[in-house]
């Protein structure tokens, strides 16, 4: 399950300007489309419109060959897993943070879940900016720490469908590689969409799609691409 497909898709946060010009693909159950392009092109966009945190003006958003307009809320919040390029922490424990999403998950598969995301050793800390009863600071996360946060969670919540956005931008190169292999780990058999500045990063994807000014510029795989230029 969790086949996902756009069909025709326009879609303007305002009526002066559109961001998405007619967008159709499909990703099927278990597969991973990489949509790459400029920044502005409308690639964050496109996720926010499975989640339907807006309405699209014209077209159909599918999941399961279902409308996404007849999906509840909180049905699309427990089946899309999503690594965000900004991930903003609760005020509770990092550990707290990981399993939210799946509150009934053991502490042992907490555990295990932020060591795959190399955050392991400080689980029990709260996040910066916030301070325990007993006067205890947060610890300071950079950018890094908290998208480890972030894939630690879709790691445990194992949903059919994820979103990665540029879930490895904040990663210094070394720890970029390892995060993608725990990353690719969590992929396995999932729907996949991977939000991605550059082709060298989405190899692997089953169909790559360049989307340029809302709309598809190109599309194929990593290889048909490099081809084409
Ligand atoms: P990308 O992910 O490809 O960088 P986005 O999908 O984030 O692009 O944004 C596409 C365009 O939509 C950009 O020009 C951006 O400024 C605009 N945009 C994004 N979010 C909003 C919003 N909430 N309201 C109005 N315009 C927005
Ligand atoms: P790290 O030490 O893990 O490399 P930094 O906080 O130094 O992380 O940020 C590295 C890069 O990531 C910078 O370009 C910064 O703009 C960007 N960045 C910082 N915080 C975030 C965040 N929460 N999500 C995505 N990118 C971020």
């Amino acid at each position: 399950a969790g086949k996902i497909e756009f069909r025709d898709v326009h879609f303007s946060y305002d009526p002066n300007r559109k961001i998405l010009k007619g967008v159709s693909f499909e990703v099927p159950a278990g597969k991973t489309v990489a949509i790459v392009g400029p920044s502005g092109a409308g690639k964050s966009t496109i996720s926010r419109l499975l989640f339907r945190f807006y309405d699209i003006q014209d077209g159909q958003v599918l999941i399961d060959d279902q409308d996404v307009r007849d999906v509840t809320q909180e049905s699309l919040r427990a089946s899309i897993g999503m690594v965000p390029q900004d991930t903003v922490l609760f005020n509770d424990t990092i550990a707290y943070n990981i399993r939210y999403g799946r509150i009934d998950a053991s502490e042992e598969d907490v555990r295990k879940a932020a060591e795959l995301a190399q955050i392991g050793p400080f689980i029990e800390r709260l996040p910066d900016g916030y301070r325990s009863m007993v006067g205890e600071r947060g610890l300071k996360l950079s950018g890094g720490e908290k998208q480890r946060v972030a894939i630690a969670r879709t790691i445990l919540k194992a949903p059919p469908i994820l979103i990665l956005d540029e879930a490895t931008s904040a990663l210094d190169s070394h720890t970029e590689q390892e995060i993608q292999a725990a990353l690719d780990l969590v992929s396995q058999g999932r729907t996949t969409i991977v939000i991605a500045h550059r082709l060298s990063t989405v190899i692997t994807a089953d169909e790559i799609i360049v989307l340029k000014d809302g709309q598809i510029a190109e599309r194929g795989t990593h290889a048909d691409l490099l081809r084409k230029h």
